[in-house]
């Protein structure tokens, strides 16, 4: 097994943590932290916010050799090894790790480090110990006192964790429990409007996977801010960033632009269990977190969840059939009027996601073609 303890020191931002497991064999280990996350096409070099690491066997100091910004090896006859690390954590975003007095969040591609060939054996993370009142909210399967289990690293980075004094909101689609975990600060808002629209979104996306999901219980994190927008798909949750104005006030009709916003990245983050984590391009089965994986696929996997997740706000009855065609017809014009569109095709605009879509200056609009709007107009 391969253990990781994570001790939170709030204050400074930091992730103390122990990576424990036993090795029997007579070569170097090799330990990795992945340069990206999945479902977000750019290096990060998650590993810049490495602060101090070292290893020992069997009780004795062990040299680690760092070979690359992301990798780390050391010499090694078999034992107990524990590497010790500390990560600093202040990046308040769906795809990095955050950690403040008031709460914490991660995502495993950025804290964990992986060992090598062990990447199948049972991963455990352990919390032994968190300010008082701090809550977890996670998917991820519970073993013991805030301990937690999978079965490879693939599985366990596929699982965010938010840490802190929460809200929880619980509803049912299709039989199957979801939870709202909110975070942030926000003014009293419509918490069975919000449960109700979230509630029909889910269950309609379940109908047309006929009741199959690839999950036995769903999460919806949602942190709330000023000026925030963002999500993360994972196969059984989702982080979620949104202004703390999109939430629905009590006695709101129609929903206005932010509330209908926040409900079609509910339902764009939903669609992605299915579509892109359980279906997915070839080059991501199994993703390899090193360097860039190319792909001409994007604009399916994100433009068909684009198109469906303003179409689900309609068939679910949350928006009107006219709010959606005007959602359809603002989607139209941005892409007609970028120039881009004549200068790149979708594939192109997926395979290059990496250096031009991720990062976008004051030429963009000349030179690239949205995969996820231009995307959703080819699903349509
Ligand atoms: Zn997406």
């Amino acid at each position: 097994m391969i253990q990781y303890t994570l001790t939170p020191e709030p204050a400074a931002h930091l992730w103390r943590i122990c990576l424990s497991f036993y090795s029997k064999d007579n070569r170097p280990l090799q330990i990795k932290l992945p340069n990206w996350v999945p479902g977000s096409y750019l290096i990060r070099d998650f590993s810049r916010h490495v602060v101090g690491i070292e290893a020992s066997c069997n009780g004795r100091p062990a040299v680690l050799e760092q070979v690359s910004k992301n990798e780390w090896t050391v010499e090694n006859q078999g034992g107990e090894w524990q590497i010790h690390y500390t990560v600093y954590a202040f990046d308040l975003s769906v795809r990095g790790s955050f950690l403040s007095a008031e709460r914490g969040f991660f995502d495993g591609a950025c804290l964990l480090l992986r060992v090598e060939g062990y990447e199948n054996r049972l991963h455990q993370i352990t919390f032994p110990q968190l300010p008082e009142n701090w809550q977890i909210a996670t998917t991820m399967p519970v073993t013991g006192e805030r301990t937690f289990q999978t079965t490879s690293y693939a599985e366990l980075i596929d699982y965010p964790f938010e840490l802190g004094v929460f809200e929880t909101l619980h509803f049912e689609a299709c039989g199957i429990p979801h939870r709202i975990v909110l975070s942030g600060h926000y003014r009293d808002f419509d918490r069975s409007r919000l449960l109700g629209d979230v509630q029909k979104i889910c269950a309609a996306e379940l109908e047309m996977f006929a009741g199959t999901a690839p999950f036995q219980e769903y999460l919806f994190l949602l942190h709330v801010g000023d000026n925030i927008y963002g999500g993360l798909e994972h196969t059984s949750s989702t982080a979620l960033l949104a202004d703390r104005n999109s939430l629905p006030a009590h006695g709101m009709g129609e929903p206005d632009d932010a509330y209908t916003q926040l409900l079609g990245l509910f339902g764009h983050e939903y669609f992605h269990a299915w579509n892109v984590k359980s279906i997915k391009p070839a080059a991501f089965a199994p993703y390899r977190l090193d360097s860039e994986s190319y792909t001409e696929q994007l604009w399916a996997f994100e433009g068909i969840t684009s198109y469906y997740d303003d179409l689900f706000l309609a068939r679910s009855g949350v928006i009107s059939p006219e709010a959606y065609l005007k959602l359809l017809a603002q989607g139209i014009t941005r892409v007609q009027q970028g120039k881009g569109r004549l200068k790149q095709t979708l594939a192109q605009s997926s395979f290059t996601a990496w250096n031009k879509f991720y990062k976008q200056d004051e030429n963009s609009p000349n030179a690239i073609v949205s995969y996820y709007q231009k995307g959703a107009l080819a699903a349509l």
